[in-house]
């Protein structure tokens, strides 16, 4: 099998620089700084005060102490605001590239993420990257920069404050690392947990009827029970986690100032006569020092509340990472879709030379050297019995995958990564149960396609026999996966969906009427007969009666088909 290379930079490029996030990181460590100025401010006005001076003496300080604090808040907001910014592009970024690995990949890569997985992902895990981005980040940052600066000023005034200091921090990010490196583990499992969680019950969800008529609602419900109850215990140990990480903190911190103000409070009363240069600290002196500490350890509590950010917010990168890697078969010329309109063209010719396809794991192959010839306009059945590799040789059409080996030429243009999409855009897939949005009958009709309007989804309606359901259900919302619609209603919508399609000359159908009683089977294959008029038609059945409506009939059972290449 042929493994076609990504084709464009689908994984998230890591060392990408983010101007307007470092910007951040500086804002925000520069308003941390602004205690310094205001300590300083504070310090000098009382020290002011202790010599006797008056008002006046005091207008200066409480100025400078005002006007830092404003530009401190300034700095602050403005920081925060550019982090979480850049978070919610980054994220956004991180979504996009994820999503476009995941349309990258093909429907018939049995590989591909749980539906319920990526959805968790997407949706709920790659939130915590914001917290990442924007608090943990930051965060980090200020508690490396800032307790150095402060060192730095403590130290030409007190050795002793200083080593205290010291050696009060250090312990700090020891015992983080120790505790966030446990935390990890668990944000991970719990992250993990949640995702299968969320794939199980989705799953469960929509095979509820399976489950209800084998009897099996009272042994699911005790398994999601079972599964919840993993979570909580999970949910519970992160929990622990970050309890025990904040404790060590304060436990350390409430130390570290208590120390220094001891120290701080015998210097000034004449006890402890050392650990300052000139032996005593002059009271401004001592008040600016006991003021710091604090401001010394408060990065350091910022990163530990910021802390859990950081578990959650790798897993989820990890996660995201993973969804964006490239499948191990890719969707041919899924990414970066040309603008391509398709034309309204005539019919097209189809031509297979020596289609090869194994699927993963296959003892032999689904397809192996096929060959036909698909005249413009002509309808052919492709008649073969179950599992005999129809499907397979509709998707490769398509272009859903790559094939092996051999050639397909639509329209005289070869199928190959470049021309896929161009080429799928000329082409209508319908399928045994065709997915139905919830949503109204139009819009599943519309599909978010900008050149199709209403009345025009309305009139498609109509010719293919929904017009007395349209009028019944007006916009009301069809159920997700067409609850509510029988299964001939089912299919009339995705021939509507055909019949708002004028460019799309080839059509692909896939067993349409595979579990349709025969009136209704006979109903859709004239109004799919109808509808594909002007438009070459390949049908994949077991059905003879329905095969026999067709122009031709190429037999499958005979998987070495010599039809004149
Ligand atoms: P048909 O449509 O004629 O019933 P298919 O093309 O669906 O046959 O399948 C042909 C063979 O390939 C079958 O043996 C089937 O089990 C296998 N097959 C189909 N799809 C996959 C897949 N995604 N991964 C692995 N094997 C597959
Ligand atoms: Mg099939």
């Amino acid at each position: 099998m042929t493994h076609t290379p990504p084709t464009t930079d689908a994984s998230p490029e890591p060392g990408r620089s983010r101007p307007r996030a470092s910007l951040a990181l500086w804002l925000q460590a520069a308003a941390a700084l602004m205690w310094l100025p205001q300590a300083a401010a504070l310090a000098l006005g009382v020290g002011r005060i202790a010599e006797g001076g008056g008002a006046t003496a005091m207008l200066a300080p409480a100025a400078a102490l005002i006007g830092f604090g404003a530009l401190r808040a300034g700095l602050d907001a403005a920081g925060q605001r550019l982090a979480f910014r850049d978070a919610r592009a980054e994220l956004s970024r991180l979504r996009f590239n994820a999503t476009r690995a995941l349309a990258a990949r093909s429907p018939l890569d049995a590989g591909r993420a749980p539906s319920g997985l990526a959805a968790s992902v997407l949706a709920e895990q790659a939130e915590a990257v914001t917290a990442y981005v924007a608090r943990f980040q930051p965060a980090r940052f200020k508690a490396t920069a800032v307790p150095l600066v402060i060192l730095a000023c403590v130290a030409p005034l007190s050795w002793l404050a200083a080593l205290i200091l010291m050696a009060a921090a250090p312990l700090i990010p020891l015992f983080m690392a120790l505790v966030g490196w446990r935390a990890k583990a668990a944000s991970e499992r719990q992250f993990v947990a949640m995702g299968e969680m969320n794939g199980f019950l989705l799953d469960r969800l929509r095979g509820l009827d399976a489950i209800r008529s084998a009897g099996a609602v009272e042994a699911t419900a005790q398994r999601v029970r079972a599964e919840a109850d993993g979570l909580r215990r999970r949910a519970m140990a992160v929990l622990r986690i970050a309890f025990l990480s904040s404790a060590v903190l304060e436990l350390f911190s409430a130390l570290g100032v208590a120390l220094v103000a001891v120290y701080v409070g015998f210097n000034l009363l004449g006890q402890i006569p050392f650990g300052a240069w000139g032996g005593r600290l002059s009271l401004p002196e001592g008040l600016f020092v006991l003021l710091l500490a604090p401001a010394f350890f408060e990065p350091l509590r910022e990163l530990s509340a910021a802390w859990h950010d950081r578990a959650s917010g790798q897993a989820a990168l990890e996660a995201l990472e993973r969804l964006a890697a490239p499948g191990r078969m890719a969707l041919p010329g899924a990414v970066d879709e040309p603008a391509f309109a398709p034309p309204f063209g005539p019919a097209p010719v189809v031509r297979l030379k020596g289609l090869r396809f194994a699927h993963d794991g296959a003892e032999r192959p689904a397809l192996d050297g096929f060959s036909l010839v698909v005249a413009p306009g002509e309808r052919v059945a492709v008649l073969g019995p179950s599992g005999t590799g129809k499907s397979t040789l509709l998707a490769l059409i398509a272009g859903l995958a790559p094939a092996a080996g051999g050639r397909i030429l639509i329209g005289g243009a070869e199928m190959t990564p470049d021309t896929a999409a161009a080429l799928r855009a000329r082409m209508v897939w319908i399928g045994q149960t065709p997915h139905v949005f919830s949503g109204s009958l139009s819009r599943n009709v519309r599909l978010g396609r900008p050149d199709i309007g209403r009345v025009q989804a309305e009139r498609a309606l109509r010719a293919t026999a929904l017009g007395p359901l349209l009028d019944r259900r007006g916009d009301a919302a069809v159920g997700e996966n067409g609850l509510g619609l029988s299964g001939g209603e089912t299919l009339r919508l995705a021939l509507a969906r055909l019949a708002v399609a004028p460019g799309a000359t080839l059509v692909l159908a896939d067993e349409p009427t595979a579990h349709l009683d025969r009136e209704t089977a006979r109903q859709i294959m004239d109004a799919l007969i109808a509808l594909s008029a002007g438009r070459t038609l390949i049908v994949a059945t077991h059905d003879p009666e329905l095969a026999a409506r067709m122009d031709r009939i190429v037999r499958f059972d005979d998987a070495r088909l010599e039809d004149a290449a």
